[in-house]
């Protein structure tokens, strides 16, 4: 079968079990109950909540069994998770000893697109540990940008499921794809695919590092087009090399660097595509400048190479993608300019919850007062530090695992200032933004870049970064 084709399943009278009563779990009941499947929802909880969730799925004629999620159901045919769930729960082991084929929300809908006679639009798949969502909402506004209907889907905030079986008719759609979402979607097959990076993320839940980079991988699986990967990290090349793909489907590069053929770069502060021309060895194309991309980060940068080769392998004109990008504007909480004061820029990256992220952020400025800390998930400090010893001015540090990042402070950078705050009350962002204020000199960026999660002190990292952009309006206003 061409891999764009659609699949179809008969699904009257077939035994589904869809674990996890949730965001994915319970429009997918619903789909599969619609269409004559003999649904059973197992969960392990067994609250307040999920009873009244299961009240309402009972009222259609949906099984649910609650506080059990770990049992297979003896009639089982198909297993439909939610991707969170971790692949060494016994209704997994289950399901693998009985032969019984288990999907995600991603292998769901990419199953269902078209069955309900709508056109099944391609998939243009972006995953990676860091840049995801900036990457697919900045390839999406490319698309609209060329007059495409589209939309980000996926991990971020809009079901796949909802895409694909709601009203609207998309040409294409952007998707974002975490690594567990990947690892249970065997048959996905999109139209071309970026692996932004790769750097340890999720390890508890993947195993190791190999099944967490194969579980990525997978993105490439299959792909027509492209498959798209980052010169600056050879093990997102690497798994385009062991990627089973369609004939004629080629390896595109991207580089902050000039591009060889064959990929997109940067020359004089223009991105280049030597990729999708028609001389590749002879030629380049201009596609915009550095400052269309917003805001102009490095890390940033990187991110608008990859959607301009997936829109480009789509067949987007070179001015829509420099449209795009000039329409897009960034999530809240990444990289976002609050305001400046005294000279002194003051930016809220409270989305860098790793310390991945938090190294493309510090390598964006060339002087830093850096504000860090929070939960540090088994994470190791040394090498963020010694990156980035020459741009710190000085460093505050909050929350939880604060002493892991003022250890390592004092091994590899024991001249830069520390500020170590013990308290964790809610006015503790307030003392961390005066005390990086008094650090500052002119020119400096003082940045709140965690490489830590948030739960320790805040609800999540929205949360910080209100609390961070409301201390520093509250000292625009007194200085004004
Ligand atoms: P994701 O969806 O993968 O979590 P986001 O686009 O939300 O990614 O960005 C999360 C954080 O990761 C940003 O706040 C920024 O600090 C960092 N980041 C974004 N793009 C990159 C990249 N290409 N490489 C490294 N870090 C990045």
């Amino acid at each position: 079968m061409g891999s764009q084709e659609v699949s179809t399943v008969d699904w009257q009278g077939k035994h589904v079990t869809v674990a996890g009563l949730g965001v994915s779990g319970i429009p997918a009941a619903r789909a599969l109950h619609e269409r004559g499947a003999l649904v059973t929802v197992v969960n392990d909880g067994d609250d307040e909540r999920a009873r009244a969730q299961a009240a309402e799925l009972e009222a259609l004629g949906i099984t649910v069994r609650l506080g059990d999620g770990a049992t297979l159901p003896p009639s089982t045919e198909l297993v439909v998770t939610a991707p969170g769930w971790q692949p060494d729960k016994p209704l997994f082991l289950a399901a693998a000893e009985a032969g019984v084929p288990v999907w995600g929300d991603v292998e769901l809908a990419w199953r269902l697109r078209g069955d309900n006679g709508k056109k099944a639009a391609p998939w243009l798949a972006v995953t990676g540990t860091n840049g995801k969502t900036t990457t697919v909402r900045m390839l999406a506004s490319i698309l609209e940008a060329a007059g495409l209907r589209t939309a980000a889907v996926g991990n971020i905030g809009v079901s796949l499921l909802d895409a694909v079986l709601g009203d609207t008719e998309y040409d294409v759609l952007a998707v974002e794809l975490s690594s567990y979402q990947l690892h249970w979607a065997p048959s996905l097959r999109a139209h071309s695919a970026a692996v932004l990076n790769l750097a340890p993320d999720h390890l508890d839940w993947h195993g190791s590092m190999e099944a967490y980079a194969a579980d990525k991988g997978r993105v490439y699986e299959g792909n027509t087009v492209a498959c798209v990967y980052n010169v600056a990290d050879p093990a997102t090349e690497d798994l385009v090399r062991e990627a089973d793909v369609e004939e004629g489907c080629r390896a595109i590069g991207f580089t902050l660097g000039a591009p060889g053929p064959s990929q997109l770069g940067v020359v004089d502060g223009i991105l280049v595509d030597r990729a999708f021309v028609t001389n590749r060895q002879k030629q380049a194309q201009e596609l915009a400048e550095v400052t269309d991309v917003n805001p102009p980060a490095p890390h940033n940068i990187a991110n608008a190479l990859a959607a301009a080769a997936l829109a480009r392998a789509f067949g987007v004109e070179p001015a829509a993608v420099r449209d795009g990008l000039r329409a897009f504007r960034p999530d809240a909480h990444r990289i976002e300019h609050v305001a400046d004061i005294g000279e002194v820029a003051y930016v809220d990256d409270s989305k860098a919850t790793n310390t991945h992220a938090t190294e493309a952020s510090l390598a964006a400025y060339d002087s830093i007062v850096w504000i860090a800390g929070g939960l540090a998930k088994g994470a190791t400090f040394d090498e963020l530090v010694t990156g980035a010893t020459k741009r710190l001015r000085g460093v505050v540090l909050m929350g939880a695992d604060r002493a892991l990042i003022h250890e390592a402070l004092t091994r590899h950078a024991p001249e830069v200032p520390v500020v170590d705050l013990e308290r964790t009350d809610t006015g503790a962002m307030s003392e961390a933004v005066a005390r990086a204020a008094e650090l500052a000199r002119p020119g400096d960026t003082v940045l709140l870049a965690p490489a830590c999660a948030s739960m320790d002190m805040f609800t999540n990292y929205n949360k910080r970064g209100e609390a961070f952009a409301d201390a520093v309006r509250a000292r625009a206003d007194e200085s004004a």
